[in-house]
């Protein structure tokens, strides 16, 4: 049986249903030999992952996932390796936070409007750590009654257009790569098949790009295909991973994805590479 990694999940710190050391239990009853902890536009899960794993036979990269945008689109970069410490990264993420905390109040307004009141409070206290998102608002509305699904909440009101979709702040896809860069890391295009801008790839890949992500729930076969053709084609490094976040209708969970542990070790020589030209 070759080794087994999973380079894209979403803990509590973000909008993951599963705290770090959940996360890290999980991964080691799958036998999981190193996960990557993805939280959108937070670094605080690292730390009690990266503790809480000492001495145990699973390693933990360091990463993040941020959301780019070139018009109103949603280009999310995976920054792998990151020093979870650096200081523009965390300004960054902090000023996201404190415009997501006035976007989760603009929704609330908009809800009441709707005849849907919550009180912002509750999705403050629902959130808990994590940077508020739509995530937290669909979670509150099913639980008023409000819709019947987590999904549904998507669907009717918080997906893109919906009467509840308030956009959010984000980097164009070169700063966050550049941003990335900065603070240690590789940058690393999530989804793509999702994303389903592929012509924004040679920008990106001009801007310092270093990976694509090919193992994804969201990729079929005739994706992974022609994501590896392309990564080939521009020499970026493949990953993937399961986007576990673990909540109900939120794709597959932890190891969802089978990536061999040659795909870290590949990243990791990317990594090694970027650091020593930079
Ligand atoms: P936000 O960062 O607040 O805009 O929320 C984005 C997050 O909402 C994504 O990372 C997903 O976890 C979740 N999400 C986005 N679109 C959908 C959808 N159509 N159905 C379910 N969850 C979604
Ligand atoms: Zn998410
Ligand atoms: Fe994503
Ligand atoms: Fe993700």
């Amino acid at each position: 049986m070759p080794d087994f990694v999973d380079l894209h999940i979403h803990t509590n710190h973000s909008d993951g249903r599963q705290s770090p050391e959940e996360v890290i239990d999980m991964a080691l009853e799958l036998n999981l030999k190193a996960v990557a902890l993805t939280d959108h536009d937070a670094l605080s899960g690292i730390a009690p992952a990266v503790n809480y794993a000492r001495g145990k036979p699973i390693e933990v990269v360091p990463a993040i996932e941020l959301s780019t945008a070139v018009t109103d689109d949603d280009i999310h970069i995976l920054g792998y390796f990151i020093d979870p410490e650096h200081e523009q990264l965390i300004a960054t993420i902090r000023r996201f936070c404190s415009i997501r905390l006035e976007r989760g109040q603009a929704m609330v307004d908009r809800l009441a409007a709707l005849g849907m009141p919550i009180d912002y409070s509750e999705i403050i206290a629902l959130a808990g750590t994590a940077p508020i998102g739509r995530p937290h608002v669909a979670d509150a509305m099913v639980r008023h009654g409000y819709v019947e699904s987590y999904d549904q909440a998507f669907q009717q009101y918080l997906g893109l257009g919906g009467p509840v979709y308030v956009p959010k702040a984000k980097l164009r896809p070169a700063e966050a790569i550049e941003l990335i860069h900065e603070s240690g890391g590789v940058a690393v295009m999530a989804h793509p098949g999702l994303t389903g801008e592929d012509e924004l790839i040679p920008d990106m890949v001009a801007a310092g790009l270093d990976g694509l992500e090919i193992f994804h729930p969201t990729h079929n076969r005739v994706d992974r295909k022609r994501y590896r053709r392309l990564a080939e084609t521009y020499r970026l490094v493949c990953t993937g991973g399961s986007d576990a976040h673990n909540r109900t209708g939120r794709y597959g969970g932890i190891g969802g994805e089978k990536v061999p542990y040659e795909y870290l070790t590949a990243l990791r020589t990317s990594w090694e590479k970027r650091r020593a030209s930079g």
